[in-house]
């Protein structure tokens, strides 16, 4: 029988295999071994030197060199947590918090919640008192600069996966330069995969001398320090396809297969886009693996994006058995942000989600698109960690090399600005457009915002939070239009439905994701289906799991995703929370469905469109820019095509597609945003 090769250890340390390995047969490491085989061990004293010199520290290091554990442990070894003071570490994704927040607590040997702790959006699991090490995503800290603006409890902030340059990263480096000046003792660590460390450090570089106190020596320089750890990765070599393919999903799964059938054991980790083709891949891999009887045995198929059971997540870390070959199949989550161990094939599909806006338009879509040059070196790079590895790049050499752009275009730069600029205005940054930004998003952009702020009653024409409902508005830890359809369900006394309908959209799928059962799950939707559209729908679907008491077999049998709907009766507790404190009142509709629908329209008034009079294929056209949009086929209004139609999200793949559609009156448009559209579309709508 094959047996897993043993890899090289000779240069004094590059297996690292977790302590639970033990029992698959690797050997045992202890967990203080491994820390100190990491490469950013070695500069603990120069990071700890650093970061006590200097107001802000910039660290560049490969992925998985140790930056995310080991930064804040040394911090806290040097006594940066002492006398009740935190460290806070941020992340971009939700799912690397959690899982670097439970490595952490692991090799610290204390319970996850207690000294070592974290909090996303809707969970919070750190302790008031006793939590050292905080792991939190960035958008979460800049709600907290809400309650205490200068983040006093935190000693030294890490914004880390700064590469990444996230809307809410970018947000925070702009403001956490402010606090700075305020708070000379608080400091910064800025980490990341790769940066244009040089354009960072200028940016945090303030030339203004800071009014000093005599003891100069306490004051750590304004001139951030620049610090790269060497990792050590192995060569990579790289492989193109000679022609384009049109499924990459297929070919994923035929190169995953040859790798298997071929090469020697070592996980394979590929690179898709989304929950959808990652359970798809799954799927036919798995089926593969069992009508294939030579490969059969060896194949272990796992998924990793947010939104996975934290039991799924920690799979993809464990050790499986021995003789066994893991393939993780990923969202480019696996790019930076976490590192598998033992990963020596990558495959690369050549593209993720990604978020693109129209200001013109004020249309957002998450579109599967290329992805850059950088990131593909980073894809490639992780099949290089622990020996020399392969990497199946799903595109020609050719298009990599002319096509593909050398860099990714920041967040800000291509998305609705709507939460961002309601958060600086809530944070009392009135001078949104001369705010300091890392980069500067488009002006277009920003007038959007404010425009859109503006309709929503949120900004008053001196373009400062109207009170109360803009603060509410942005005390509601939701996008704006949702947050103001749960304000105006306060008046219409619907506040409960219209909860768990927030709760509902502030998750991807209520459904079982299934391909090849579609008309299976299209019988169980009709079982919930209601005329008014897929908002109704849900609050169906909802009442159904109460009834059943929360049962799982009852999710099973209509296709509703138990683990999805566990999350919404949970984020519902937590709206519910969050609607007290600001004055809503709890209040049922019972089935006066219209008030649901007037709510809905309240917050979305500007996703509103018009079923083309002569169309047969169900064509609308948006009102506010006349944009050709149709009813995506997972919605129960699909064919249905009522006249007037509000939607939710837009997907677009070959068209524009609307997800989460409901039908309304025209005349509430006018009720609910008389400005917008007497104004900006008046004839648009009948009387
Ligand atoms: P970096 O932030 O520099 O990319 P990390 O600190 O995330 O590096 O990772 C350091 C090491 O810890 C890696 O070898 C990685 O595999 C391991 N590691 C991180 N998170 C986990 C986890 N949840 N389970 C097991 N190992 C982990
Ligand atoms: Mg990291």
């Amino acid at each position: 029988t094959e047996r897993p090769p043993l890899l090289d250890d000779d240069d004094g340390g590059i297996l690292l295999y977790s302590a639970s390995s033990s029992s698959s047969g690797y050997g045992y490491v202890s967990i203080e071994k491994q820390r100190q085989r990491l490469p950013v061990f070695k500069y603990r004293t120069a990071i700890l030197y650093l970061v006590e010199t200097h107001a802000t520290t910039i660290v560049v290091g490969e992925t998985g060199s140790g930056k995310t554990t080991q930064i804040p442990q040394f911090l806290k070894e040097a006594g940066w947590a002492d006398g009740g003071r935190v460290i806070a570490c941020t992340q971009p994704r939700r799912l690397a918090v959690q899982a670097v927040a439970s490595r952490v607590a692991e090799e610290m040997g204390v319970k996850l919640g207690e000294e070592v702790g974290y909090t996303i959006r809707f969970e919070d699991l750190t302790d008031r008192d006793s939590t050292r090490i905080k792991f939190l995503t960035d958008g979460v800290l800049l709600r907290e600069m809400m309650e205490d603006p200068l983040l006093t409890k935190y000693s030294v902030i890490m914004v880390d996966e700064a590469h990444e340059r996230s809307i809410s990263t970018d947000v925070l480096l702009g403001l956490l330069k402010k606090i700075q000046r305020r708070r000379p003792e608080l400091r910064l660590i800025i980490s990341s995969a790769t940066i244009e460390a040089k354009s960072m450090a200028a940016f945090f570089h303030t030339s203004k001398k800071r009014r000093g106190l005599k003891g100069e020596d306490c004051v750590p320089k304004t001139e951030p320090a620049i610090l790269s750890v060497e990792g050590r990765g192995f060569n990579v070599q790289i492989f193109y396809i000679e022609e384009p393919v049109s499924d990459y999903i297929q070919a994923a799964v035929s190169t995953v297969m040859s790798i298997h059938d071929q090469e020697p054991m070592g996980d394979i980790l590929v690179f898709l886009t989304g929950q959808d083709d990652i359970d798809a891949a799954v799927r036919l891999l798995t089926e593969e693996a069992q009508n294939n009887r030579k490969s059969s045995s060896g194949l272990v198929v796992l998924p990793l994006y947010s939104g996975l059971s934290r039991a799924d997540q920690d799979l993809v870390f464990s050790p499986i058995p021995r003789g066994k070959r893991k393939v993780v199949i990923s969202t480019n989550i696996a790019e930076t942000s976490l590192t598998l161990e033992g990963v020596s094939y990558v495959v690369d599909s050549g593209f993720s989600k990604q978020r693109f806006y129209n200001p013109i338009s004020n249309i957002e879509n998450l579109v599967v698109a290329p992805i850059s040059k950088a990131s593909a070196r980073q894809r490639a790079g992780r099949a290089g960690r622990v020996r020399p590895g392969k990497c199946y790049r799903l595109y020609s050499e050719e298009y990599f090399v002319k096509e593909m752009s050398a860099e990714g275009i920041p967040e800000m730069q291509r998305s609705n600005l709507v939460s961002c600029v309601i958060q600086l205005k809530a944070l009392g940054i009135d001078n949104i457009l001369g705010f300091d930004w890392p980069a500067s998003p488009s002006p277009e952009a920003m007038i959007r915002a404010l425009e859109v702020l503006y309709s929503l009653g949120v900004l008053d024409d001196d373009a400062k939070l109207t009170s109360p409902a803009g603060f509410q508005v942005a005390e509601i830890p939701l996008d704006p239009m949702v947050s103001k359809m749960i304000l105006a369900s306060n008046q219409l006394g619907c506040s409960e439905e219209i909860i768990t309908i927030a709760a509902i959209l502030s998750i991807q799928s209520i459904w079982i994701s299934v391909r090849g059962q579609q008309k299976d799950l299209d019988e169980a939707k009709l079982r919930f289906a209601a005329a008014e559209g897929d908002h109704v729908t849900f609050l169906n679907v909802y009442k159904g799991f109460l009834r059943s008491g929360k049962s799982p077999k009852w999710c099973n049998k209509n296709f509703v995703n138990y683990q999805a709907m566990r999350k919404v009766v949970e984020i519902r507790e937590q709206l519910k929370r969050i609607a007290q404190r600001i004055g809503i009142v709890l209040k049922s509709c019972e089935s006066d469905m219209q008030v649901v629908r007037k709510a809905v329209t309240a917050g979305f008034f500007a996703n509103a469109c018009n079923l083309e009079a002569f169309s047969h294929n169900g064509m609308y056209k948006t009102i506010r820019s006349s944009q050709e949009v149709y009813i995506h086929p997972s919605s129960v209004l699909f064919r249905v095509n009522p006249k007037w139609v509000i939607y939710n999200s837009l997907v677009s793949t070959d068209r524009q597609y609307m997800r989460n559609v409901i039908s309304i009156d025209p005349s509430w448009l006018i009720e609910a945003a008389p400005h917008y559209y007497q104004h900006h579309h008046p004839n648009s709508i009948p009387h």
